[in-house]
């Protein structure tokens, strides 16, 4: 689960890490009044993105009435796909330089592992590898102060920065370790008259271990389509692709992905109807994909508890709803009542595979448009 940057800056600033004075706001009034409160201002977006400098998500204030003015443009702001309802109001630093300090999971290694880079700021995923400072934590010991301090030391910076890097990134273990987080990040830690301060913050949770963080507030956001089908006690999951896929089980759903792919196909999103979905709910479901107006849905069905004639009634009272089925639609169905589901699937005009490559091939040729 991703944090927003006022929450990451919140568990930064009780963990004794320095971060802007800052006030959340979510109405133009309330800015100008921070604004008021804290002088030249920063105001930021709060959505579960990166990069909102480039969107045009971080706007400058000189005065409280500016401040206003840059909170009415940013708040409904659509930024990534994200609907802007919430910004942080930061006191604006006076930045000398911008460094990257940032904590993630080694999956190889199974460790945690520091990340550090004096070429910090909106072009971190450009800075060349000779610039970053990779170091592992090793465990049981955490984060020993010699490796703090080689790390540090890396970073060419005066002895004072030096030794608040240390502390910053000392603190920052604990950050990672007590959230169990799977990433943390400041970018960019800045460097200012006043100190070294976390100008950015992100801390992500690792969902796994959400169960011991029930004090953190949810952030996911779920589409709309996902809750309704949530709600139908089925799982739905949007991609980027242009076919869906409805199929009964996690493992099948991830089989029919993969050879989709192998004839060309890409999946806009999946429906796993799991096993023993009804009639109905499996019906409702078809409906909410073909609502998503995909290139074509392809119905992977293999009846294990699942009935095949269950999943070709289900279809069939789409077909006879009105709007019906308005996109390419290819059934493979094999399995229990296997020979009922077909009959009654030809009876309505719709051919029924049971080789699953050769429904892919043919979902992947209608979404292009060859017949
Ligand atoms: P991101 O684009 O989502 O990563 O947002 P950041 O919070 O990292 O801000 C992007 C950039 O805006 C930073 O790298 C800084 O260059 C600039 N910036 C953010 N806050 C301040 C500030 O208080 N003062 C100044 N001068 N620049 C800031
Ligand atoms: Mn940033």
């Amino acid at each position: 689960m991703k944090l927003f940057e006022y929450m990451a800056k919140q568990a930064f600033r009780d963990a004794g890490i320095p971060v802007p004075a800052a006030r959340v706001v979510r109405d133009p009034d309330a800015a100008e009044e921070a604004a008021r409160e804290l002088g030249p201002v920063v105001l930021k977006v709060q959505i579960l993105a990166g990069g909102r400098g480039k969107a045009g998500g971080i706007k400058f204030a000189q005065t409280p009435e500016e401040a206003g003015r840059a909170a009415r443009e940013l708040l409904g702001m659509n930024i990534k796909g994200f609907i802007v309802d919430t910004l942080l109001v930061e006191e604006m630093l006076d930045i000398q330089q911008e460094l990257y300090l940032g904590m993630a999971v080694d999956a190889a290694a199974g460790l945690p592992l520091i990340i550090a880079s004096t070429k910090g700021g909106v072009n971190i995923e450009e800075v060349p590898e000779k610039y970053m400072v990779r170091r592992r934590v090793e465990l049981p010991w955490g984060m020993l102060p010699y490796v703090a301090r080689g790390v540090a030391a890396r970073l060419d910076l005066d002895p004072s920065a030096e030794k608040q890097v240390v502390d910053i990134l000392t603190r920052l273990y604990q950050v990672f370790k007590s959230h169990d987080a799977e990433l943390t990040e400041i970018n960019p830690l800045v460097i200012t008259p006043n100190g070294v301060i976390a100008a950015d913050g992100r801390l992500n949770v690792d969902d796994d271990a959400l169960f011991r963080h029930r004090d953190l507030p949810s952030t996911e956001e779920t589409s709309r389509l996902e809750s309704k089908v949530q709600e139908l006690g089925l799982s739905y999951v949007e991609l980027d692709g242009d076919i869906a896929i409805m199929a009964n089980g996690a493992g099948i759903t991830m089989a029919t992905m993969d050879i989709l792919a192998r004839y060309g196909g890409k999946a806009m999103n999946f429906l796993d109807a799991g096993g023993g979905a009804g009639e109905d709910p499996m019906s409702q479901a078809l409906e909410l994909l073909i609502s998503t107006e995909p290139a074509a849905v392809l119905v992977n069905i293999f009846g294990g508890i699942t009935r095949c004639d269950d999943v070709a009634r289900a279809i069939l009272t789409v077909m006879e709803r009105p709007g019906g089925i308005n996109v390419p639609l290819v059934v493979r169905l094999v399995g229990t009542n296997e020979d009922e589901g077909v009959r009654l699937l030809k009876e309505a005009g719709i051919e029924a595979y049971s080789a699953l490559e050769e429904a892919a091939a043919k979902a992947v040729a209608l979404s292009r448009g060859e017949a």
